[in-house]
């Protein structure tokens, strides 16, 4: 019996509640997988008791992925690069952390842009933990350069020291940069681009972290991947569609992410066929969510 949930605050629209019950019940294994919206002051009693009563894993989700850390027993290669735990494994009489964001990314990425990545140019919109996800799979995919625009120039020192641990792991020569957030749409030849931020995430569906004329000196045939889900075609898709630039939404991440998260629990390897049913049914979810409800 797998006893599996997720752990944040709010997670009253949480999808992965629905996607790993539609993977236990696909795979026909015994288990259930709940939501505990737990506080910070809560996490450690919560991690006791959870595995008290007999808990296999969690997901870790906004705002505990750092504060997880101290409470593992040890911590897994990406989970420490990353510097941030989304997945929580119960084994040995301690919780295991590790980190599947960056492996979602990559995994989501198409093969052909990886493919070009080691001549690439890409922007990072963000310093948060999704930022340092992305940073770790483009560094680890051997990305040509990688710039960060960040709002908060502290965090941007601290995330270029993560970076360069991060190419010494992964034997990378990823030249990092970084530009000021109001320079970040001031970049010509930008081959892709990726926000990790929460801008244009519902009920800010008018913004966006780039401006149309920003998106036009993009280079042709570039890319654009928007992490935030919610809603799936967010301002800057739809900008960057209408100026023809491949897109990307977030929620491919979000399937690659919790199927890794299922297997490292289960042991199994989720088959290509069951992941890809989760694109329409969580595609489904999201958009009864957007719906006004009646009444
Ligand atoms: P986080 O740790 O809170 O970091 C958010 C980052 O965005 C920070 O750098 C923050 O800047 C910046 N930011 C926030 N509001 C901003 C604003 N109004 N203008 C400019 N910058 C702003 O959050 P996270 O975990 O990295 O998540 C970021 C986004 O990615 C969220 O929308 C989340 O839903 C999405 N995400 C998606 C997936 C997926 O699987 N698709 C996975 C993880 C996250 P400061 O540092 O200055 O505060």
């Amino acid at each position: 019996m797998l006893k599996l949930g997720i752990i944040g605050e709010p997670l009253s629209h949480s999808l992965s509640p629905l996607l790993h019950t539609h993977v236990l019940q696909r795979m026909s294994l015994a288990g259930e997988y709940r939501a505990y919206e737990v506080p910070e002051a809560a996490l450690a009693e919560t991690l006791a008791r959870f595995a008290r009563e007999g808990g296999t894993g969690l997901n870790v989700t906004i705002p505990h992925k750092r504060a997880v850390m101290p409470l593992c027993t040890t911590l897994s290669r990406e989970a420490q690069l990353v510097g941030a735990v989304n997945t929580l494994i119960y084994r040995e009489g301690g919780w295991h952390g590790d980190n599947t964001d960056a492996l979602g990314f990559r995994e989501s990425l198409p093969g052909l842009i990886v493919d070009r990545l080691p001549g690439s140019q890409v922007l990072i919109i963000g310093a948060g933990g999704a930022a340092r996800a992305v940073l770790a799979a483009l560094i680890s995919l051997k990305t040509a350069q990688v710039m960060l625009a960040v709002r908060s120039p502290e965090k941007a020192l601290n995330i270029l020291a993560e970076a360069e641990r991060m190419k010494t792991a992964y034997q990378s020569p990823t030249e990092l940069g970084l530009v000021a957030w109001e320079e970040a749409g001031h970049w010509e030849n930008l081959d892709g681009v990726v926000n990790a931020t929460p801008v244009g995430m519902a009920p800010d569906l008018d913004r966006s972290p780039l401006d149309w004329s920003e998106l036009q000196s993009l280079s042709a045939g570039a890319w654009v991947y928007d992490l935030v889900y919610r809603p799936l075609h967010t301002r800057l898709l739809t900008d960057a569609m209408s100026l023809g630039l491949e897109t990307i939404d977030g929620l491919g991440m979000l399937i690659r992410q919790g199927v890794a998260s299922f297997e490292r629990w289960s042991g199994y390897s989720v088959p290509e066929q069951i992941t890809r049913e989760l694109h329409p049914l969580l595609t489904d979810a999201l958009l009864a969510q957007a719906r006004p409800s009646a009444g």
